[in-house]
């Protein structure tokens, strides 16, 4: 019989955060912060985003990032309830050009009649 294996302790697993790089991309040429995020790839937009259009990109599926000094931190949908560590960032996506200027919201006459 042979000698029974000593098992080996799982080493633990560290989801990587890196401080991010800023360079171009390759499709389209516009410049972003590029790193891993919690073990994540992640590309980010250098232009900070306004209350509505962090609306804007959490409705459109656009991940968020906060930019620390220690690296890319991502905003779950858990970590934008609480206090913000600092500005948003959007992911970067080739086909949206930010910043997004969002329309203005038109707000009804006082003197409109109710049409029935
Ligand atoms: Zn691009």
């Amino acid at each position: 019989m042979p000698p029974k294996k000593k098992r080996s302790i799982p080493r633990p697993i560290f989801f990587e955060t890196t401080i991010p790089v800023v360079r171009t991309c390759t499709r389209c040429g516009v410049w972003f912060a590029a790193g891993v995020a919690e073990g994540q790839k992640a590309e980010v937009e250098l232009t900070a985003l306004d209350r509505g259009q962090t609306i804007w990109a959490a409705l459109n599926g656009i991940e968020l990032y906060c930019i620390r000094r220690s690296g890319l931190v991502h905003m779950d949908a858990l970590r934008l309830t609480g206090t913000h560590p600092g500005r948003l960032y959007p992911q970067h996506r080739c086909d949206i050009k930010w910043p997004v200027v969002l329309g203005q919201v038109q707000r009804p006459a006082r003197n409109e009649t109710i049409p029935y």
